[in-house]
C-alpha cells in the first residue's frame, strides 16, 4: 500500500461491529464482560478504547512500528516515553528541542533523578563526547523548532547501537508522510498530534510508536498506569485529520516553496531557515532521510523592522502558538514557544528576538505573499 492510500485505508478500516466507514466515537468508559474476564477485548477505556485503538493501529502502520499509543498531548507522550528511564539514567537531547521538552526534562524529570545533556546533535563528534556510562538514550528532534536544524538519523542510530543506547525521535515537524525514523533503525518515534496530523487547530494530542514488542509492552504499561490517554472524541478527530495528511502536506509544501523564494529575496529579511533550501547547512541529510520539507519556515528580520508593527499589519498570518494547520500562523519563538528557555541559552542557540517563525497554511500563496510584502514595508 502506498503512503497516501495508507492514510485512508490503514489501521482499522471500518467499524467491525456495524460496518461504519467512519470509526464511531465509542464514548464509553467501561465495557460489559460476559463473565469475569471474558470480554470483546475492551474492559475499561484507560486501558483500551476502540476509537483510540483505531488511531493507535493507524499511527503504528504509518510509522512502520509494532504498536502505537495515543496520549492527551504531545507533552504527555514525551513524558510517558521518558518514564521508560529511571533515576540516575542520562539522556542526550538535541539542543533546540521544543521548549516544552526542555522544560519537562529540566524542571520536572530532574526531580526524579533523570540526568540530561542538551547538545548539537547535528555533530556526531559532539554526541560521542557526551556519552557516559549512565547514558541510556539519544532523543532527537529533526527538523528542529524553530531553527529547522537537521540531524543525520541513520548515523546516530549506528552510533547508538554501538553503545547500546535507545534512540527516540520527535517527528512532529516532518510527519510520517515525509519522514519515517523507525525505518532508519530508531526505537521510538513520537508526535504532537496537535500539529500537522490533526491539521485543523481543533485538537491537542500526542502519539508514540514503538519499534519492538518489548518497548510496546512497556509503553502500554506506562500509558495505562499513568493514565494520560487521548479521549474517544479527540481520537476520532485525529483519525479524520490524518486521512487528508497527504494532500495537505503536498499543498503546504507548494506554498512553502513559493514563500521561501519570496522571503529569501526580500531586502528586509536577513536570513531564511528552511530544510528545502539548498543553502541549508544539512541539505545532504535532508535529501537522504526526508521525502519532503514541510511548511515551517523561520526568518530573521532586518534591524529596521519593528517586530510588533510587522505583526500588527499582517492579515492572514494569525499570531498564535502551534503549527501545522490549514490556517497560516506566525510566532516570535523567543517570546512565545521558547520563552521557557533562559535568555542566555536562547542567545547561544541563535533564537533572537527578531527571529520569526511561520507555519504556512493552505491559503492561496499569492494572498500570503501580499500580506507579508505589505507588512515588511516601512511606514512612510
Ligand atoms: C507542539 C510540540 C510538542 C508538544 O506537543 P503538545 O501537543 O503541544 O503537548 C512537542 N514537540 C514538538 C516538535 C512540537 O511542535
Amino acid at each position: 500500500m502506498k503512503r497516501k492510500t495508507k492514510l485512508i485505508h490503514g489501521g482499522v478500516r471500518t467499524d467491525p461491529l456495524t460496518g461504519a466507514v467512519s470509526i464511531p466515537i465509542y464514548q464509553s468508559s467501561t465495557f460489559k464482560q460476559e463473565s469475569v474476564g471474558v470480554h470483546n477485548g475492551f474492559e475499561y477505556s484507560r486501558t483500551g478504547n476502540p476509537t483510540r485503538q483505531a488511531l493507535e493501529t493507524l499511527i503504528a502502520e504509518l510509522e512502520s512500528g509494532k504498536a502505537g499509543f495515543a496520549f492527551s498531548s504531545g507533552m504527555a507522550a514525551i513524558t510517558a516515553v521518558l518514564m521508560l528511564f529511571k533515576s540516575g539514567d542520562h539522556i542526550i537531547f538535541t539542543d533546540d528541542v521544543y521548549g516544552g521538552t526542555f522544560r519537562v526534562v529540566n524542571k520536572v524529570l530532574n526531580r526524579f533523578g533523570i540526568q540530561s545533556s542538551f547538545i548539537d546533535t547535528s555533530n556526531i563528534e559532539v554526541i560521542k563526547n557526551e556519552i557516559r556510562t549512565q547514558t541510556k538514550a539519544i532523543f532527537l528532534e529533526t527538523p528542529t523548532n524553530p531553527l529547522l536544524k537537521v540531524t543525520d538519523i541513520k548515523s546516530i542510530v549506528d552510533l547508538a547501537q554501538r553503545f547500546q543506547l535507545m534512540t527516540i525521535v520527535d517527528n512532529t515537524f516532518a510527519t510520517p508522510y515525509w519522514q519515517n525514523p523507525l525505518e532508519l533503525g530508531v526505537d521510538v518515534v513520537l508526535h504532537s498530534g496537535t500539529k500537522y496530523l490533526g491539521g485543523h487547530s481543533d485538537v491537542v494530542a500526542g502519539l508514540v510508536v514503538a519499534a519492538s514488542e518489548g518497548l510496546a509492552q512497556e509503553l502500554h504499561f506506562i500509558q495505562n498506569s499513568t493514565g494520560s490517554i487521548l479521549g474517544p472524541h479527540d481520537s476520532w478527530l485525529l483519525i479524520r485529520g490524518i486521512k487528508t495528511l497527504g494532500v495537505r502536506m503536498e499543498e503546504h509544501e507548494q506554498n512553502a516553496r513559493t514563500i521561501v523564494t519570496f522571503l529569501d529575496n526580500h531586502e528586509k529579511v536577513k536570513k531564511v531557515y528552511y530544510p528545502g533550501l539548498d543553502s541549508h547547512p544539512q541539505y545532504q541529510w535532508v535529501q537522504k532521510q526526508m521525502r519532503g520539507y514541510g511548511s515551517m519556515v523561520s526568518f530573521e528580520l532586518s534591524d529596521e523592522i519593528n517586530v510588533d508593527e510587522f505583526l500588527k499589519k499582517l492579515n492572514y498570518f494569525t499570531l498564535a502558538e502551534s503549527l501545522g494547520a490549514v490556517e497560516s500562523l506566525i510566532s516570535v519563538p523567543a517570546k512565545m514557544t521558547h520563552a521557557s528557555i533562559p535568555p542566555e541559552r536562547r542567545k547561544e542557540l541563535g533564537i533572537s528576538d527578531s527571529l520569526i517563525r511561520i507555519s504556512i497554511g493552505l491559503e492561496d500563496a499569492d494572498d500570503l505573499i501580499e500580506d507579508l510584502d505589505f507588512s515588511l514595508k516601512k511606514d512612510e
